[in-house]
């Protein structure tokens, strides 16, 4: 490794030496660095500078701290990826489009997979040349998740997979879905559930972007007709895809509030430019909305880092997350000259608008503000029904 490098990733290793050797390394290279920091309309382009920009993080290092040395990581912990992450957004970066899954996706890979498994898999993932998506939603099992039909049958050294997805993440421009499928009987409920990851080049996969309000095609249905998957794709034991599934989604709402706190703050900092004095008071619950959130992302950072599991209580940071999302981009849409309402010009308003009308559903994805509400009152307040 180059000595000027990420240097110590140890436990106790320093944190703050680590983010001022970042930003150096940002500042030097910022002729390579910028170009794929920039804000672009097209979508297309905003997901080749996400892969671009990964190579040549993972190329100098940095993409490689904090992941464990069998995903091709250089050690350290999600506190070393919380850094990266927080200063590309001080950089002026607006996020990682396909990327912002890698956060969920991978650790899960690296907990649940064989280990031969995950060192195939997730280095290319980790420098861009590989994305994943997320297959748990059907279009008759969204909250009701332990309802999905998804089927995988055992065949030899293969599971035969038959079924679809919905509102699948990403998956127009992924390589690999991680699906949550039914290997049991429909009795069995959530028992009856396998994790699996299913190569999306793979004869009798289909997948239809479906186009958003917003004009981007992040979601998308995927079909599964006769799809053999080898064995050694599981994700975890069979029969036990809810505990990974219960894994993935407290990273989902919890631990993915640090970086998608870092993007609010990115949007915040565009409108105060343009802001009146008399959206004072609004912009102060706004900031103390999301100081809330960078606290509560924060001790979930931390507890992840000490190797704690992360249970019910991630669903208190999904709710957080969500309404300031919703509460920043109400105060954006009333500050004249941000235009997140009107029609669009500039990559940065087009942008703009994207994330407002994406704002309006952030309350769905990760499974829904009522089921979030729920339970937070059953499993951290220890409420019960009636
Ligand atoms: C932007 C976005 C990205 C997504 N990405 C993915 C992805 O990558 N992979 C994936 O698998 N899925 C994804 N989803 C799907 C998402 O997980 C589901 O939409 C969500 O779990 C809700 O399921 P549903 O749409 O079937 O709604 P339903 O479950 O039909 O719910 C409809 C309404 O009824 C309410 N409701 C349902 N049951 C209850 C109950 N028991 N108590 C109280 N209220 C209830 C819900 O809160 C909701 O308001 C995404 C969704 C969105 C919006």
């Amino acid at each position: 490794m180059a000595a000027r490098g990420p240097g110590d990733l140890s436990q106790d290793g320093d944190l703050a030496g680590f983010a001022a050797r970042f930003r150096d390394w940002l500042t030097e290279e910022s002729a390579v660095v910028a170009p794929l920091l920039a804000e672009h309309s097209d979508y297309d382009l905003r997901v080749d500078n996400a892969r671009a920009l990964r190579r040549l993080l993972c190329e100098h290092g940095w993409g490689l701290a904090g992941w464990p040395e069998e995903a091709g990581g250089l050690g350290g912990s999600i506190l070393h990826r919380s850094v990266v992450t927080e200063e590309l957004f001080r950089a002026g970066w607006s996020g990682p489009t396909v990327f912002e899954h890698l956060e969920i996706i991978a650790p899960t890979l690296v907990r649940f997979a064989e280990t031969e498994f995950v060192r195939s898999v997730v280095p290319s993932f980790l420098d861009g040349s590989r994305s994943w998506s997320q297959g748990f939603s059907e279009p008759e099992a969204g909250s009701d998740l332990a309802s999905l039909r998804t089927r995988a049958v055992r065949d030899g050294d293969d599971f035969v997979v038959n079924g679809g997805k919905i509102w699948t993440t990403w998956s127009k421009w992924a390589h690999w879905c991680l699906a949550l499928v039914r290997t049991g009987t429909a009795e069995e409920r959530h028992r009856g559930l396998t994790m699996i990851a299913i190569d999306l080049s793979s004869p009798g996969v289909e997948v239809h972007p479906i186009r958003q309000a917003n004009g981007t095609d992040e979601l998308a249905q995927v079909h599964f007709t006769d799809v053999r998957v080898p064995a050694a794709q599981l994700v975890g034991e069979v029969g036990g895809g809810w505990n990974v599934a219960l894994y993935l989604l407290a990273r989902e709402r919890g631990t993915l509030s640090w970086l998608r706190h870092c993007a609010f703050r990115h949007w915040l900092t565009a409108g105060t430019e343009v802001m009146a004095e008399d959206s004072d008071r609004q912009l102060g619950a706004v900031v103390l909305q999301l100081a809330g959130v960078r606290a509560a992302a924060a001790r979930l950072l931390s507890r992840a880092a000490d190797g704690a599991e992360l249970g019910p209580e991630a669903a208190f940071n999904k709710l957080l997350m969500t309404r300031t999302e919703q509460s920043l981009f109400d105060l954006l849409r009333e500050v004249d000259g941000v235009r997140v309402a009107l029609p669009a010009d500039s990559p940065a308003e087009v942008l703009q608008q994207q994330e407002y009308l994406f704002s309006r559903i952030v309350t769905i994805y990760g499974g829904s503000q009522q089921m979030q509400l729920t339970t937070v009152a059953r499993h951290v307040l220890g409420l019960r029904d009636g």
